[in-house]
Parts: C-alpha cells; sequence; structure tokens
C-alpha cells in the first residue's frame, strides 16, 4: 500500500483514542517502549511518545521487534472503529441523528486522566466505554479539570495531605473541539456579576467522543481562570459555577458544535441546569410557554441519581442561585420565588434551599436510582415530591450500575475465559448463557491463575510500600519490612473505596483484639490490604484513614495491615485482580451501589458485604459472603456495633474455615467453586454492557422517541 503509515503515525493515532486503555495488548506495546518511563509517566503513551522522536521511537521499535505487534493493534482499531453490525445500530437506531448526552461532572477512563475521584467517575467512564463497544450514538459532556482530584499522601502522623499537580491539555490526548465550519467552540453564560466563558476539548473515547469545558482562558477574569482547575475543590460558590458551566455551558456547547441532541441523560444532579437552558432553547426556537417547553424538555430528559447521602445533593442558598441563574431565569420569565421553587419539595417553603436533585428530578420524565435497594429507599426519600402518591409509585425505578469487563478484567483470566466461553463472549457479556462454561474450569487452573494474581499484586503492593517508606524518611529498618510485607500462602482481604465515613472503613477494627487474633493465627492466619481518599474536606473521613494508619504502624498488625496511598483506578485494577476476599462494610442503607465489588467478581475473588446496594441483590447464599441478614437498626451506634460483631463472626465461621479447607494437593476445592459460581451468576448481571443495554432499552429509547413514561416501564 502507497499509503501505508508509518509507525509514528500508527502510534501516535493509537495514542489519541483511549480505546487503547481497555486493550491490555495494545496497553503493553506503549509500557513495552520504556516500562520505566511508562511508570513515572503515569501510564500516559502521549507524553511517552513526546519523549520519543521518530528515528528514537525506530530503534526502540526494531529492538523489541513491536512492529508486528503495532500493525496488528492498528488493523484492530480501525476494524473496531468501522465495525457497523453493532448491537446498537439494531437497537439504538432511533438515536443515531439525535444522540444521546451523557452529563457527568467526572469520568474515570484512565489513571493518566485524573477526572474522577471515586465511583460515580468510574461508572461514567465504564458507561462510555460500554457504550463504545455496544455502538451507542451518544457523546459525553464533562468538565476539564487541570489540576484533577489530588494525589494523597500521607504524613508522618498519618494524616492525609493533598497535592495538586498540573496536567496540560497538550500533555493529554486532547484537541480543541470545533464547530461545523471549522473554529474552535467557545461558550458563554451570563451571570448577574458578569460572563463566564469556556472553551471546549474533544476527547475520543472509542468511538464516543467527551467534550471537557474548560474555564482557563483569557476571556474569563484571573479568578474565574480556576474555576475548573479542581474536582469537587473549592466553596459554594466555585460548585454553582462549575455546574452552571457544565449544565447550561454543556448544552450551549453541543448546540455550537451541531450537537442535536434527543435524549438528555444527566448522570447525578451536578449538570441539572442543562433542563433549564433546554426549556430557554425550545421557548424562543418553538416559541413554547415555560410549561409546555418544561413538558417537552423533560420527555426528552432521563435522570440518575447516586446517593442517599446527604453530602451528595448540592443545596444553593436564593442569593447565590440569583446571581448566577438571573439572567437565565429572566429568559425562561420566571419569577425568583418560581425558580427557587423548581428546586424545593415545597415550592412555597421560603426556609427551603435550591436542591439539584430536587431540580433534576422536576425536569426529567425519567429517573432512576443504582440498585435495586436504593430505588426503595430513593422512593421514600423524595416520596414528599409526589404528595398524591404512594411510594410504590413514586416515579423513580432502577438500573443497577456494572462495570466494563475488558477495564477490570485480569488479561490470565481473560485468557481462562477465552478456552471455555464462547467465541467473541465478550461481546456479548449481558448474556446469562455465555458465562455458563465457567464450570468447566478446573479448580487447580483456576487457582493457579488467581494466585499468579496474587502474588503480582504483593510484589506490587511492596515496591509502594518501600517507596512510602522512604518518602516518609523512615528507617533502614522499615523500609527492608515493607519490602516484605503481606504473604502469599495468606487469606488477603481487601478494602479500597473513598473514605467516607458511611463507608466504615475500621469497621473490621473495632475488636482490635479479635483482629489480632485472627492475623496471628498460626494456622489459618489472614491480611488486609486498605486504600482510598478522603475529601480534602471531610474530617472524620480523614480521621478514619489515621486510626488505620495507626493500627499498620503497630505490632501484630505491621506488614500484616497495609495501607496503600493514592488510591486510583491503576491500584483498584492490582487490587480487584489480586485479592482473595473483597470487603465492603457499609452502614446499610447508605451504599447506593458500590461497584468495585463487581470487579473482583470477574476475576474470581470472593465478595464479603453487608447486603446493601448491589449485594443486596446479588448474593444468593453460595456466590460469595454477607454481612449479617440486611436488618437496619434506627440507632446507628447499635447497628455499627452489630455489624462489627457479624463482620467478625462471618470472617471467623465461613471465610477463613472456607478458605483453609485444602485437598491433598493443597487445593481449596469449595472455594474454587464460589468463585466459579460467582463468576457464572454475577458476571452477566453486574456488568456495564448489561446496564448500558437497560439504558438504551428502557430509557433512551422512549425518550427520544416520546414516549409516555408509564409505557417504558417493563
Ligand atoms: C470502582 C472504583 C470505585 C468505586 O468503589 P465502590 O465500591 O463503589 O466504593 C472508587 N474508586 C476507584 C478508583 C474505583 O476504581
Amino acid at each position: 500500500m502507497a499509503l501505508e503509515k508509518s509507525l509514528y503515525e500508527k502510534l501516535t493515532e493509537l495514542s489519541r483514542n483511549l480505546w487503547w486503555s481497555w486493550q491490555p495488548e495494545v496497553t503493553s506495546i506503549f509500557r513495552d517502549i520504556d516500562p520505566v518511563r511508562w511508570t513515572e509517566l503515569g501510564h500516559n503513551p502521549v507524553t511517552l511518545l513526546q519523549e520519543y522522536p521518530v528515528d528514537r521511537l525506530e530503534r526502540r521499535a526494531t529492538e523489541e521487534v513491536l512492529h508486528p505487534r503495532i500493525n496488528w493493534a492498528y488493523r484492530r482499531w480501525h476494524e473496531y472503529m468501522e465495525a457497523t453490525d453493532t448491537w446498537g445500530a439494531t437497537h439504538a437506531g432511533v438515536l443515531g441523528q439525535r444522540p444521546t448526552a451523557y452529563f457527568s461532572a467526572e469520568f474515570g477512563i484512565h489513571e493518566s486522566l485524573p477526572i474522577y475521584s471515586g465511583g460515580l467517575g468510574v461508572l461514567a467512564g465504564d458507561h462510555l466505554k460500554s457504550a463504545s463497544d455496544l455502538g451507542i450514538p451518544i457523546v459525553g459532556i464533562g468538565l476539564f479539570y487541570a489540576q484533577g482530584y489530588f494525589q494523597q499522601y500521607l504524613d508522618g502522623e498519618g494524616w492525609q495531605r493533598e497535592e495538586y499537580i498540573d496536567q496540560t491539555a497538550e500533555r493529554l490526548p486532547l484537541s480543541p473541539a470545533l464547530t461545523p465550519d471549522g473554529q474552535p467552540v467557545r461558550v458563554c453564560v451570563e451571570t448577574r456579576s458578569g460572563k463566564l466563558h469556556a472553551r471546549v476539548w474533544r476527547l475520543d473515547v472509542g468511538r464516543i467522543k467527551l467534550f471537557l469545558l474548560d474555564a482557563d482562558i483569557p476571556e474569563n477574569r484571573v479568578e474565574d481562570r480556576q474555576l475548573t482547575s479542581r474536582l469537587y475543590g473549592g466553596d459554594q460558590r466555585t460548585r454553582i459555577r462549575q455546574e452552571i458551566i457544565l449544565g447550561i455551558g454543556g448544552v450551549r456547547a453541543l448546540a455550537a458544535m451541531g450537537i442535536h441532541p434527543g435524549v438528555i441523560h444527566m448522570n447525578e444532579g451536578h449538570s441539572a441546569f442543562a433542563g433549564l437552558e433546554i426549556i430557554r432553547q425550545r421557548m424562543k426556537e418553538d416559541d413554547l410557554t415555560f410549561d409546555e417547553a418544561l413538558r417537552e424538555t423533560a420527555s426528552m430528559c432521563v435522570f440518575t441519581t447516586h446517593t442517599p447521602v446527604p453530602a451528595g445533593h448540592d443545596r444553593f442558598g436564593g442569593e447565590l442561585l440569583e446571581e448566577h441563574l438571573g439572567p437565565l431565569r429572566d429568559a425562561l420569565g420566571l419569577n425568583g420565588e418560581t425558580l427557587m421553587g423548581l428546586g424545593r419539595v415545597e415550592p412555597q417553603n421560603s426556609n427551603e434551599a435550591f436542591c439539584m436533585t430536587v431540580l433534576a428530578l422536576k425536569v426529567c420524565r425519567r429517573a432512576n436510582a443504582v440498585s435495586s435497594l436504593h430505588g426503595v429507599v430513593s422512593r421514600r426519600m423524595w416520596a414528599s415530591l409526589w404528595p398524591w402518591r404512594s411510594e410504590e409509585e413514586i416515579p423513580i425505578g432502577h438500573i443497577t450500575n456494572g462495570v466494563h469487563v475488558s477495564s477490570w478484567l485480569a488479561p490470565q483470566m481473560r485468557a481462562l475465559y477465552d478456552r471455555v466461553l464462547p467465541i467473541n463472549w465478550y461481546l456479548r457479556t449481558g448474556e446469562p448463557g455465555v458465562w455458563a462454561g465457567v464450570e468447566q474450569i478446573s479448580a487447580g487452573e483456576l487457582w493457579e491463575t488467581h494466585q499468579s494474581l496474587k502474588h503480582k499484586l504483593i510484589v506490587y503492593a511492596r515496591k509502594r510500600l518501600v517507596q512510602q517508606a522512604q518518602r516518609r524518611n523512615e528507617s533502614d529498618q522499615s523500609v527492608l519490612a515493607a519490602s516484605q510485607a503481606l504473604e502469599p500462602h495468606v487469606l488477603t482481604i481487601g478494602f479500597a473505596r473513598r473514605f467516607a465515613p458511611y463507608k466504615r472503613a475500621d469497621l473490621v477494627a473495632r475488636e482490635l483484639d479479635v483482629l489480632a487474633q485472627l492475623i496471628t493465627d498460626s494456622e489459618r492466619p489472614v491480611q488486609f490490604i486498605f486504600a482510598g481518599k478522603s475529601h480534602p474536606a471531610d474530617e472524620p473521613g480523614k480521621s478514619i484513614i489515621q486510626r488505620i494508619i495507626r493500627i499498620t504502624q503497630q505490632e501484630p498488625f505491621l506488614g500484616k495491615v497495609v495501607f496503600l496511598e493514592d488510591y486510583d483506578i491503576n491500584l483498584g485494577r492490582h487490587l480487584v485482580q489480586g485479592v482473595d476476599v473483597w470487603l465492603n462494610n457499609p452502614r446499610r442503607p447508605l451504599e447506593a451501589s458500590g461497584t468495585s465489588g463487581q470487579k473482583v467478581v470477574l476475576n474470581g475473588c470472593l465478595n464479603c458485604s453487608i447486603l446493601d446496594g448491589w449485594w443486596a441483590e446479588a448474593y444468593d447464599g453460595s456466590n460469595g459472603f454477607a454481612i449479617g441478614t440486611g436488618r437496619t437498626h434506627v440507632n446507628t451506634e447499635v447497628q455499627d456495633a452489630r455489624d462489627a460483631a457479624n463482620l467478625l463472626k462471618v470472617l471467623r465461621h465461613e471465610v477463613i474455615p472456607l478458605y483453609y479447607d485444602r485437598d491433598r494437593d493443597d487445593l481449596p476445592q469449595e472455594w474454587a467453586k464460589r468463585m466459579k459460581r460467582g463468576v457464572r451468576t454475577l458476571g452477566w448481571r453486574f456488568n456495564a454492557d448489561r446496564m448500558v443495554m437497560d439504558y438504551v432499552t428502557h430509557s433512551y429509547v422512549p425518550a427520544a422517541g416520546g414516549l409516555s413514561c408509564d409505557m417504558s416501564q417493563t
């Protein structure tokens, strides 16, 4: 072929579409170019290639015999991008001309793009990846945080410190989003105190385009240029300004690009102002009254609520709202109180603040929670918005969260599945029958594969523990101890998530003497790996981290209970692929879904969890372990004590005995059976392909077709 692209061009193209991030074979090409720099650069192929001019790259590719791998990857990528026989082509045709616009304040796609803080962001990232794999017409809308969330490190006292690193757009696979006539997109939102401007970046996530708004441009006042620099940073005023850029700016950006969405999906309430902007557009373009435009807008808007925890629902006072929404309010022809009423449960109640979740529920005809139990909780929580309806009739359904299989499944485990599951099984992960074959995997093979992943995790954990000890200038002895922490043959329990107090990371340590017994048992010991960040303003959360750190520093827990700093997607991937048991003990019913436990399922690890969120509908008695019976006590003190006792009980009487029950070949036959049962019964349900297919069938297609909500309920 005369037009054959050079190696350099192919790699550059591959590096500029995040498709590579869920293709382990492609990721490993970048790594093999320069394993040391790959790690140092935070797994960022764009910056890696910037260090490799054409001739240096050619030399390296020849040394490592990368040409065939690169050609193969490049061909696969083109096949992927050009495929037309997708699930979406058959099931989501109505979105073809008018795609779904998916709004989210965070997107967790890969560790090199730190614009996420936790589960909400990772879920949004997984949503886009599955939508890409399935060929769903969708575009993402978010914010570009140059400083992202923070990097976590712990000081000598075990107190969390935050470090912010500037990411420039040039070091990421971002390009300016363009208008149809090729101009860079600019949007502007008027407030009573001046205009806010933003530019728009485009990020390619497989077949999907994700647009990120960025306030750091000269048109803005100096103080406003920082507006989008940090995720969940700043005060209420920063927050509302971010949210008008996301919601109102996002809708205007779509219009400027000539994209006319048929459905608006608001992932959490942060973007609910989008609804008001669409109403304004409809009033102006079609000469509708506010009420008519509201009805039309609501029919195309879908809202997903993600938490029953009050801090997860933004509330703004009247002044802040008037300062920022005043000009839009004028355009909508509403008075101040009517606007405030849109964010209130009781519209006339002047003591009530403006709540973004309430606004979202009022501007979206379709709303859903993220697990079955969370559906029940949300209907109760918002029942007073529909006082004439009984609780079961509150129009909030549920679509349970899922995780993107290729992003979280270890390649070794995938190789095992490839042998027993139908060909191209990973294109049909949402079908139960597809997973049945896992029962054919021999216990020995499954166990060896898991053990090799566990060894990898332990090597990785030791390396990080050494780095942490060195950074804290600890003694040589403690650095040495870090390099020998954790034991490959010991039952390893992982706990990693945001350290929000309701997640109760220290629950297992409530009765410290009992924990000490479990850890020091000479025949059947256990060990723990903890990780997780607290929000910078969450002092109680930070205290919990400190309490865990103090435990890790004292006998008999040294080297047996460890804390790995700076939890992110990369650390998460290692953990969910390598631990034996994943511990999850939130205060029921506050964990709306939880998704990290779904990642471990794919890798054959077992969940040990409170019956909350997704686990309440997943546990069947033999596909993992349950802590307690799902009862809640009105007194949280009592509930915490009861759950702690139940947790230790299930560890002692179920988890530990089963793990150490070995046959003559030292194989835990019953444990392996449970691993397989977990994969077979849970893999097909709790993955993001199934989730996105549910959204398409139950939300997007009916919303795009203007069907009334009741018809879409199954
Ligand atoms: C999956 C994931 C989460 C979500 O974990 P939960 O179980 O929902 O608490 C948070 N952070 C990271 C980095 C993840 O990968």
